[in-house]
C-alpha cells in the first residue's frame, strides 16, 4: 500500500489536519494507498501559493517558455506511459489498453496547447474616431479546476493545458475516487520547470475540499467536469462572487440507427458507444435508437456481441470491459438494472458476476419507451437502452426529448439525411457514422443540462482568458468640450 501526499507550493506535503481517506483497486476492492483528505485551510495555502506564483511571475512569463514546458510536460507522459497507464488501470479499473490510449491522449493535449501557447492573440478594430482600438486577451489568474473519476488523468490533461498556455494558474482536485495517476505525474513538475505554486494538486472529498476551492474569492475562474446535480451547487456557490464557470456535465445522449446504415457497422458502433470504458463516459450513446424495420435484427446482433465481451481485470490485456469505478457507482448501476427489468425487456446482461471486484454485466433494453427511467437519467455504466422509431422525424422528437445534449450520433449512408438529422438535434457533439472519436483540436461541450463552455481546441484556451479593450487616442487636440 502506498501513502499519497498533495503537492502545493511545488512540495508533497500532508492535510493539515493529517487526515487521509482510502483510494482501491475496484478489481480486487482492496486498498491501495491512501491521500491526505484536505479541506478549506489546505485549500487556502493552495490558492495563496497559487496567486503568488500568478503575481510573482507566471503571468509575465513569455507565451514560449509556457509552450516549452506544456511539451516537456507531454514527453514525460510518453516516456512514462506504461507506469502511468498501470495506476490509471489499478486505480480506476478500465482496461490497460484503454488507459495507454489515455496517456497518449493526454500527451498530445500538452502538445496541442504547447503549440496553442504562442497563437493566443488579440484583435485591431477598426474605429470611426482617429485611434488604434485593441483587444487583447490576458490570463484570468487563479483558476479551480474540479475533475471526475471516469478519464482521471485525460480529464486533467483537458483542463491543465489550456490553462497553463492561458497563463493561469491552477489549484484542481482529482475525484476521490481517483487521484493517484495525477499525484504521479506531479512528481515530475518540477524537473520539467514548472514553477512552484503553478500547478497545486489537492486531494479530498467534494464538498470539504472542492466546495472551498469554488468558494475562495482569489479563484477566478472554476472550471468543472462531472454530474449535473454538483455542477448545480457549483454554479450556486460561483454566483456568491459572480465567478466565471465552464461546466461539463452527463448526458444521455442517442446513438440513431437509421436502416440503410451498413449493418455491421451500426452493431459495432452501438456496442462501442456505450460499452467503452465501462459505460463511464459523459458522451455515452446511451440511448440506441433504431428504425423500426431494421429492430429486431439489430437488437439480435448487439445481444448476441454483448455476450461475447470479455469482462475482467482491467490490468489483463484481453480484458474489454473492466470493472466499475466504486463500490457506490456499482450499487448505482444494479439499482438500475433492476428498474430496467421492470420497464422494458432484457436482451443480454441485466446481473453482475459474482466474486471480487465491482463488476457489472453488459447490459441491454429493448422495448424502451423514451419516458422511462432507464431512458432519462444518466446511469453512467454499461448499460444500452434500445428504443424503436419509424421515421426521421420520430427519431429527432425521441433524441430530443432529454433534459441533456451532451452529444449525438446517426448512422445513415443518405448525405441528405444525415445533414438534416444533424441540424436537428440539440446536442453540442454530432458524429455521424461514428460514436465517440474525440479530436483535441475540435470543441467538446454541451447543450442544455450538458453545462456551457467548451474545452478543447482553441474553445478551451478562451476560457481562462479575460478582453481588455485598449483605447490609444491619435488626436492631439483637446478634446474641446469644455
Ligand atoms: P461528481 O460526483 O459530480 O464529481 C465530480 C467532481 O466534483 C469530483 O472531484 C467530486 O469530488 C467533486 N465534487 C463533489 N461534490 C462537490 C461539491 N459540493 N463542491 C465541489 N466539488 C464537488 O461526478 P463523478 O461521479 O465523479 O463523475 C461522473 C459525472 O461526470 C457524470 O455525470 C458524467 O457524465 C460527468 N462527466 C462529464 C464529462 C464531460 O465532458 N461533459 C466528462 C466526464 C464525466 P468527490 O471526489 O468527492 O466525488
Ligand atoms: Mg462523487
Amino acid at each position: 500500500m502506498k501513502t499519497y501526499q498533495m503537492y502545493v507550493d511545488g512540495k508533497f506535503c500532508d492535510a493539515a489536519s493529517g487526515k487521509t481517506f482510502n483510494v482501491f483497486d475496484p478489481a480486487t476492492e482492496e486498498v491501495i494507498a491512501t491521500c491526505p483528505a484536505g479541506e478549506a485551510a489546505d485549500v487556502a495555502r493552495a490558492v495563496a501559493a497559487a496567486k503568488r506564483a500568478f503575481y510573482g511571475g507566471w503571468r509575465g512569463t513569455s507565451a514560449q517558455e509556457r509552450g516549452r514546458i506544456l511539451l516537456r510536460l507531454a514527453e514525460r507522459i510518453r516516456a512514462r506511459r506504461d507506469e502511468l497507464a498501470r495506476i490509471e488501470t489499478l486505480n480506476s479499473g478500465k482496461p490497460i489498453v484503454e488507459s495507454e490510449y489515455d496517456m497518449d491522449d493526454s500527451a498530445t493535449c500538452f502538445e496541442y496547447y504547447g503549440g496553442l501557447a504562442t497563437k493566443i492573440n488579440g484583435e485591431v478594430i477598426q474605429v470611426p474616431a482617429n485611434a488604434v482600438v485593441m483587444a487583447v486577451k490576458e490570463p484570468m489568474g487563479v483558476a479551480g479546476q474540479i475533475i471526475p473519476w471516469n478519464y482521471p488523468l485525460a480529464m486533467a490533461a483537458w483542463k491543465l493545458g489550456p490553462a497553463l498556455a492561458a497563463g493561469c494558474t491552477v489549484v484542481i482536485k482529482p475525484a476521490e475516487q481517483t487521484p493517484l495517476s495525477l499525484l504521479d505525474l506531479a512528481r515530475d513538475f518540477e524537473a520539467i520547470g514548472l514553477p512552484p505554486g503553478v500547478v497545486n494538486v489537492v486531494t479530498g472529498m467534494g464538498p470539504e475540499c472542492g466546495g472551498p476551492i469554488v468558494a475562495h474569492p482569489d479563484v477566478r475562474k472554476i472550471a468543472f467536469t462531472g454530474s449535473a446535480e454538483v455542477g448545480k451547487i457549483i454554479m450556486r456557490s460561483a454566483a456568491d462572487q459572480l465567478k466565471r464557470v465552464s461546466l461539463e456535465l452527463g448526458g444521455k445522449s442517442p446513438n440513431i440507427f437509421f436502416s440503410d446504415a451498413d449493418f455491421e457497422a451500426a452493431v459495432d458502433g452501438a456496442l462501442f458507444g456505450v460499452f467503452i470504458n465501462q459505460g463511464e463516459v459523459c458522451s455515452a450513446g446511451s440511448r440506441v435508437l433504431v428504425q423500426q424495420d431494421i429492430y429486431k435484427r439489430f437488437v439480435d446482433a448487439c445481444a448476441a456481441k454483448a455476450k461475447t465481451i470479455k469482462v475482467g481485470p482491467g490490468i489483463e490485456r484481453e480484458t474489454k470491459m473492466g470493472p466499475l469505478v466504486s463500490a457506490e457507482q456499482r450499487d448505482r448501476v444494479r439499482r438500475y438494472q433492476e428498474i430496467g427489468k421492470r420497464e422494458a425487456k432484457v436482451a443480454a446482461g441485466g446481473g453482475a458476476p459474482k466474486g471480487k471486484g465491482w463488476y457489472v454485466e453488459p447490459t441491454i433494453f429493448y422495448d424502451v419507451d423514451n419516458s422511462a427511467t432507464i431512458a432519462q437519467e444518466e446511469i453512467f455504466g454499461p448499460v444500452m437502452s434500445v428504443i424503436p422509431f419509424k421515421d426521421e422525424a420520430h427519431a429527432l422528437e425521441i433524441a430530443n426529448a432529454t433534459p441533456y445534449g451532451l452529444a449525438a450520433a446517426v448512422w445513415t449512408r443518405d448525405i441528405f439525411k444525415a445533414f438534416r438529422v444533424v441540424k436537428g438535434l440539440e446536442a453540442g457533439i454530432v458524429w455521424v457514422n461514428h460514436m465517440q472519436p474525440t479530436m483535441l483540436e475540435a470543441p467538446w461541450g454541451g447543450y442544455k443540462m450538458s453545462g456551457f463552455g467548451r474545452e478543447l481546441g482553441h474553445w478551451g484556451v478562451e476560457e481562462y482568458l479575460e478582453t481588455k479593450q485598449i483605447y490609444i487616442n491619435l488626436d492631439e487636440a483637446p478634446i474641446g468640450w469644455y
